[in-house]
């Protein structure tokens, strides 16, 4: 058969697979936003279906052989090459999976997220705990049926971040060990940050108002997209047109859900900006976590962090909080924005402490899979490293082992990706500021600037390269995270008075 035509029935299959795939996404969006959890009984097993037959699709021999025809055709378009590249690769991880046991998974995860919540929000760990030594048990068993070069851990590494290794992790780690402990102690000496007033109140009504007027002043498209409300945030790009953003408002912290909701417009954005030609392919959302977290630590932590941000949004919102922010001048803001203090709440962490609530997870995953940490004893281990890295121990479960969703789903693998999203970015975030002022677009209202940059350089690729090959593409040279240690070591030092 011609190419040309193999190419059609090969669309026409895809076209199957992501109608599941948007059934799904919307339903579980739905699961997770709005829908009445009495209805979990009737929804998951029949989401647990619709997995299936979109798993038999994915897997049918037929189809299988299809790529793989097609990866021997010496006419495809370098984009089309890869597409079916990157699909044979992801398809590794499922395609020799037998289909009762993924269902059997699919089930788990979902039954293990569900029980997750509740033991959080009864901050007991042992509700959760069969759920999640299941989880790690399944997670083990389905390595047996993958065909990668890698093993173990470095399996699921490799899975959200191709071409990282535990070997390539460590010596991430181990740089920001050396370098950032240090710093932090010596932080802790110093005299703190004022930052009273985050903790007044400020009415979820009202914190509704802001965000609109932060993410009309970052021209995210409400026609392409919406703001919901979760317990834990996270972006649901569904297609280019449909991309759903959470967030989670408390009333008695400020500065948590604005940056959250920046971070996950950072997400948005990034497939909202995928060139046309891939946004109906698998392209559109095969991004590296790490990549995918780069996008968002950028606008989070590299942008939304900056006083220039704020000269557009500052008097707005002190507007709209006018007992609250009365004592509070925009500096005030921007100190407290950035002030660094050792802490249990991994999501509310600053971005120097951060990189540490990663490395704890990190080792614990690594210790989970090559069998070093005692698997039954997971709370502790998790509160000792805590005592360890950032002399805080948690009192509570909700503050300690149970407060993220990760592990529930089985996600092993994924944490290490988010500090390492924050080091490309750091490099990123120089190579833009050779080509426009960034200050000066901020400032300016012309943040659009900001986000043509990124889609000139990275967002227009969609998932086409690997993630260091769209680091040299986008910067001109190889991932250096030098750059990030560099960039957190001048703002901390300057910040604290510290002479280096
Ligand atoms: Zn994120």
């Amino acid at each position: 058969m011609e190419t040309r035509e193999l190419w059609k029935k090969y669309e026409a299959e895809m076209f199957k697979i992501s109608a599941y795939k948007l059934a799904l996404s919307t339903v579980e969006f739905d699961a997770e936003t709005i829908a009445p959890v009495k209805g979990d009984a009737y929804r998951n097993p029949r989401v647990s279906y619709l997995y299936g037959e979109m798993f038999s699709l994915q897997t049918a021999p037929e189809f299988i052989e299809l790529l793989e025809e097609l990866s021997t055709r010496e006419d495809l378009s370098f984009e089309q090459a890869r597409t079916i590249k990157w699909q044979l690769k992801d398809l590794e991880a499922i395609r020799y999976v037998p289909k009762n046991l993924y269902v059997e998974y699919s089930q788990l995860a979902l039954e293990s997220s569900q029980a997750w919540e509740k033991a959080k929000n009864n901050d007991d760990y042992k509700m959760f705990e069969p759920y999640l030594l299941r989880i790690i048990e399944m997670s083990k068993k389905l390595l047996e049926y993958r065909h990668s070069d890698a093993e173990g851990y470095n399996v699921y590494l490799g899975d959200y971040e191709p071409g990282m290794t535990i070997e390539k992790y460590d010596e991430f780690f181990d740089l920001i060990k050396k370098e950032l402990v240090p710093l932090i102690k010596e932080i802790s000496s110093k005299e703190k940050i004022r930052n009273d007033f985050v903790y007044r109140n400020y009415p979820a009504e009202i914190q509704r108002k802001m965000m609109n007027k932060i993410l009309e002043y970052m021209n995210f498209d409400l026609e392409a997209g919406l703001i919901s409300e979760t317990e834990h945030p996270f972006t649901n790009s569904i297609s280019k047109g449909d991309n759903r953003i959470t967030t989670h408002y408390y009333e008695n912290n400020l500065l948590s859900s604005i940056f959250s909701v920046v971070h996950e417009a950072g997400h948005a954005t990034y497939n909202y900006q995928v060139s046309d030609e891939l946004a109906e392919t698998y392209l559109f959302d095969n991004m590296s976590s790490g990549m995918h977290e780069s996008q968002s630590r950028l606008m989070e932590n590299y942008l939304a962090r900056r006083s220039s941000f704020w000269d557009n949004l500052f008097p707005y919102m002190k507007e709209l909080f006018p007992e609250q922010l009365n004592d509070v001048s925009q500096s005030d803001f921007i100190k407290a924005a950035n002030a660094t203090e050792c802490s249990l709440i991994r999501t509310e962490a600053d971005e120097l402490t951060y990189p540490l609530h990663i490395l704890i997870r990190y080792e614990i995953e690594k210790g989970i899979f090559d069998g070093t940490v005692d698997v039954n004893d997971l709370e502790n281990i998790w509160n000792d490293k805590y005592e360890e890295y950032l002399g805080v121990r948690p009192q509570k479960a909700s503050e300690g082992i149970l407060q993220d969703v990760h592990w529930s789903g089985g996600s092993f693998g994924y944490f290490p990706t988010y500090a390492l999203g924050s080091g490309y970015a750091a490099q990123f975030v120089r190579a833009m500021s050779r080509d426009i002022n960034i200050d000066e677009c901020m400032r300016n209202n012309e943040f659009i600037k900001i986000k043509e940059w990124l889609k000139e350089h990275i967002h227009k690729y969609g998932g086409l390269n690997t993630p260091l090959e769209q680091i040299k593409i986008a910067t001109g040279e190889d991932f250096n995270p030098r750059y990030y240690i560099g960039y957190l070591k001048n703002k901390y030092s300057r910040l604290y008075g510290i002479k280096k």
